[in-house]
């Protein structure tokens, strides 16, 4: 089965053939540093650590870089606003997203090149473009002629015309034609500047990602990602850079972009005011909620966030994350409820619906990353090991083995989608099972003893460490509350 991803730039599912066979180089938009990033940013991140993750999981050698804008108007701004050096700026809000992406769960790129330590490869790639007479000088400042490069507005099914005429009465008299662009700003007193053939100044936005995309993975790279906000005129004007500056194509092979996260339908920005920080939805729901929230959506289409759909999210992950932890009760023999058989048992149908919820995971994920169907084939493994264990304390060790198995499936679908099951706290951490076994026993004691006190304390214990114990007819059953 071949892998389909939607590229932007064909407006089509297309077969996904790399550049080398066998790896993958991509590159994402990273953060423009100058505040906390919010929900709506966190989705890039996240629908990116998916497409990595799943393109691991599916044998590719991945390459993920993804930058950091670290000068920028916003910056100078935000810096100035505060009263502080753009750098001591830049240098927390870098920090506040590492903390952010780590606490997501977001693997870490391989390489996050700053654009202030890339000024070189940037003045380059400008001169290169003025030596092609596709940019121009006015002043200090260096504008792209975007009329000079024909294919401009393919990825965004703009046409050149159109733009050129619909832009014309907001004319800056120092650029040629509207949509020109700067590509290098001559500096304003006070502001970071670095020098260059056209005096002090610093780089426009978009030159950074064309000169450190190509630096790092070279020309016609596998992916490059980002929001659909992106398209015009950030990934617009990073093709005509790229391209105008070394005369060939595909400067990219395939481009994908997410969609927007709303609150109350209406897209979620600071600009708007309606912004979530990461941060405080971690603390409201944990990293798994977040991503399942996301995961339960296809990339490309939008997402409503609210409180609700996130505790919803969170349910469904428990459901995911409850199952893997009954599992390690009965494969560790932990219940002593359970008795371990010999012989056959009933372990060929388990297998075989595993072998099948797999395959659905693959069709799904390869028909352009579609997540939540490949979520719903990871219920499915949930409900056939449910129906499979209910009402049942006797297992044989060939279907004790074949529940192993299906914990191992969902461990391994799950990491394709960054999500990962502790099952019991405490990771499956033998101790931890022991000492609540131990608890619960002792509570039993009391119980049994008409000792209510000491059984309340026991269960005030196990409180403390998440653990939520039900008394059914068939003895106390236990279970960790959902992590985060
Ligand atoms: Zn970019």
């Amino acid at each position: 089965m071949v892998l389909k991803v939607h590229n932007t730039l064909t407006g089509r599912k297309d077969d996904f053939v790399p550049r080398d066979a066998g790896r993958v180089a991509m590159y994402v938009c990273g953060p423009t540093v100058y505040n906390y990033i919010h929900v709506g940013n966190a989705r890039c991140y996240l629908t990116f650590d998916m497409v990595r993750r799943y393109l691991a999981f599916r044998g590719y050698d991945v390459l993920y870089a993804q930058n950091f804008t670290d000068v920028d108007d916003k910056i100078i701004n935000a810096a100035a606003e505060q009263g502080i050096d753009p750098t001591v700026l830049t240098a927390t809000f870098i920090e506040a997203f590492l903390e952010d992406m780590a606490a997501l769960g977001v693997a870490p790129p391989d390489i996050a090149p700053l654009a202030t330590e890339h000024i070189s490869d940037m003045l380059e790639m400008i001169e290169s473009l003025i030596d092609k007479g596709i940019a121009y000088v006015v002043d200090g400042d260096v504008y792209y002629e975007v009329a000079k490069f024909p294919a401009y507005g393919r990825l965004s099914h703009r046409d050149l015309a159109d733009l050129q005429a619909g832009a014309r009465v907001d004319v800056d008299s120092r650029k040629k034609a509207a949509p020109d662009f700067a590509l290098w700003k001559s500096a304003k007193p006070g502001e970071p500047n670095w020098d260059s053939p056209w005096g002090k100044g610093r780089p426009g936005w978009h030159i950074e990602c064309s000169a450190m995309s190509l630096k790092y993975l070279g020309f016609s790279f596998d992916i490059h990602g980002g929001g659909l906000d992106l398209i015009f005129p950030h990934h617009e004007n990073e093709i005509a850079q790229a391209e105008g500056a070394t005369g060939e194509s595909p400067f990219v092979r395939y481009w994908l972009h997410n969609g927007f996260v709303t609150m109350s339908g209406e897209k979620m920005a600071k600009s708007v005011g309606n912004v979530i920080r990461v941060r405080d939805a971690l603390a409201e729901a944990g990293p798994m909620a977040i991503r399942m929230l996301f995961l339960g959506t296809h990339y490309r289409s939008p997402i409503d966030f609210n409180a609700d759909k996130l505790a919803e999210a969170g349910r469904a992950y428990d459901r995911l994350n409850n199952l893997v932890g009954n599992i390690d009760r009965i494969a560790a023999a932990l219940d002593d409820k359970i008795t371990v058989l010999t012989g056959a048992g009933k372990e060929r149908q388990l297998l075989d619906a595993l072998r099948s919820a797999e395959a659905a995971f693959v069709a799904a994920m390869d028909d352009d990353f579609n997540a939540p169907d490949a979520l719903g084939a990871m219920f499915t493994v949930t409900r056939e090991v449910n129906t499979f264990i209910k009402d049942r304390t006797r297992f044989s060790l060939d279907e004790i083995d074949a529940l192993d198995e299906a914990k191992a499936t969902l461990t391994r679908l799950g990491d394709a989608l960054g999500l990962s099951f502790t099952g019991f706290a405490g990771s499956a951490d033998v101790n931890f099972k022991a000492d609540v076994d131990a608890k619960i026993a002792a509570r039993q004691a009391a119980k049994a003893a008409k000792d209510w006190d000491a059984a309340d304390r026991i269960r005030n214990d196990l409180a403390l460490l998440d653990v939520v114990i039900e008394d059914t007819p068939e003895g106390t059953k236990w279970r960790v509350k959902k992590d985060g």
